[in-house]
């Protein structure tokens, strides 16, 4: 997509857009927006709109707080869902200071820089996800539960499955605003699910999971579903990844591809792995980043726990999927859809880059299963764990002053000091866990 000042004009104009929706992410991940009348547009491409910056978390201080919003032209979208008297339709947007200048902590901008640095050494980054989340029932007060229609279905004789429609639904509508769905299925647990859509470049695809999980929680509402893409909603249960497959680029070519190479991939893919498992511990710290990402990083549920790469295991860490020379590629299986995106591929491009710069060679690929060996089986061979607990990430990004200086300093400090506020205040509570397992012996 290319569009310029008039095809926005004229789109506005044909598609009787009536509202038009500025939207951005803030530190955590959380789409944000700032709804104007089609009336506002001309002032909305002349890059004068403006927004009060201190109410978003981990933006502005109060003194400056005044930022402008400079929208992306390429990221104009009309959404398909409203009626058709005044569609609303977005853009995705760029921060600015008051005095004009970038906003330096505005995630998709640490994104951009990224990209840009390494688009000079003559690298384009692919990204490919894979969200899962799940479909819950919401009460009579309109509230989510963690109830799934399938266990509510299970005495039911009806064909109908919520789910299921609500899915095929999504797809559709995400088909119209452009995504080209790969695939989509039900996942393991009951009322899981995963739509995978096609790779692209780096800042395009962070801003597709933006809309993505807008669309899937958008339409799971309008058929009375709840959906969440909260890590790990059930305990027993397998919880939900969002696995990244990350390539490189260069001149259109993938140049992670060698078919000469047992399992298909170049240097520059080993090298890649190297700077990813070199810095992994930090970089979970914003490919997981709250108290629940890490309940779903336990042995038994599908999801990695130690720090390893395998060609054959479906399991590990990094997975080598089996694919054509255009799409060689390496699968990491730790992210969750709680990481802000662009944030989550800044730091996976930078390790990786890091390992391609410095010629980091990964350690051999462990092919047996890692979770039927000794911790003394593990540490001969120097298997470590990814960070048990938030706590255990935070202090790993604290060492990590290369994953810190991806980030900037201003942006690591708030999240830094957010996440240790959330933990601790986690840290207070008392689970129900404790009454059952303590209130009757203590
Ligand atoms: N849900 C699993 C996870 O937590 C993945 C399951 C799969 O896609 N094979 O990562
Ligand atoms: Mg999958
Ligand atoms: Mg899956
Ligand atoms: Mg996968």
């Amino acid at each position: 997509k290319n569009y310029t000042r008039e095809d926005i004009l004229r789109m506005v104009e044909e598609e009787d857009v009536g509202f038009i929706r500025l939207q951005f992410t803030d530190i955590f991940g959380t789409f944000k927006n700032v709804a104007v009348t089609r009336s506002q547009l001309e002032k909305v491409l002349d890059n004068e709109c403006m927004f009060d910056g201190s109410s978003i978390e981990g933006f502005a201080r109060v003194e400056d707080s005044d930022m402008y919003l400079y929208p992306d032209l390429n990221t104009f979208e009309i959404f398909p869902w409203r009626p058709q008297q005044g569609k609303v339709a977005r853009f995705i947007c760029d921060i600015y200071k008051g005095d004009g200048t970038i906003f330096e902590s505005d995630p998709r901008y640490v994104l951009k820089k990224v990209v840009d640095k390494v688009q000079a050494e003559g690298y384009d980054f692919q990204v490919g996800p894979e969200c899962e989340f799940f479909l819950f029932h919401t009460d009579e007060g309109g509230m989510p539960t963690t109830i799934t229609h399938e266990n509510a279905s299970y005495f039911d004789l009806g064909p109908l499955d919520l789910g299921e429609n609500a899915r095929r639904d999504m797809v559709l509508t995400l088909e119209d605003m452009g995504f080209e769905i790969e695939a989509s299925h039900h996942e393991f647990a009951a009322g899981q699910h995963e739509i995978d859509f096609k790779y692209d470049s780096a800042l395009i695809t962070a801003d597709n999971i933006m809309t993505f999980k807008m669309v899937v929680k958008t339409i799971a509402k309008r058929h009375g579903l709840h959906a969440t893409f909260m890590p790990k909603p059930k305990y027993g249960e397998n919880g939900s990844g969002m696995h990244l497959n990350l390539s490189l680029n260069r001149d259109g070519i993938n140049v992670f591809s060698d078919p000469k190479d047992v399992n298909g991939l170049s240097r520059e893919a080993y090298y890649f792995i190297g700077g990813i498992m070199k810095h992994m511990k930090a970089i979970s710290f914003i490919t997981n980043p709250t108290v629940n990402s890490y309940k779903r990083l336990v042995p038994g549920y599908e999801a990695p726990v130690y720090i390893a790469w395998s060609a054959k295991n479906r399991t590990p860490l990094i997975r080598i999927p089996t694919a054509k020379t255009a799409h060689a590629r390496i699968e990491l299986r730790s992210p969750d859809p709680t990481a802000n995106p662009y944030l989550a591929l800044a730091v996976c491009l930078e390790a990786g880059m890091d390992g391609i710069r410095n010629e980091i060679m990964p350690p051999a690929s462990v092919d047996t299963n890692i979770y039927r060996m000794s911790k003394e089986e593990r540490d001969a061979i120097g298997i470590e764990e990814l960070p048990g607990s938030l706590l255990e990430a935070v202090r790993e990004f604290e060492k990590d002053a290369f994953i810190r200086g991806v980030l900037g300093k201003d942006l690591s400090e708030k999240f830094i000091a957010a996440k240790k506020k959330e933990y601790r205040d986690y840290r207070a509570q008392v689970t129900d866990w404790e009454i059952k397992n303590y209130l009757h012996v203590l």
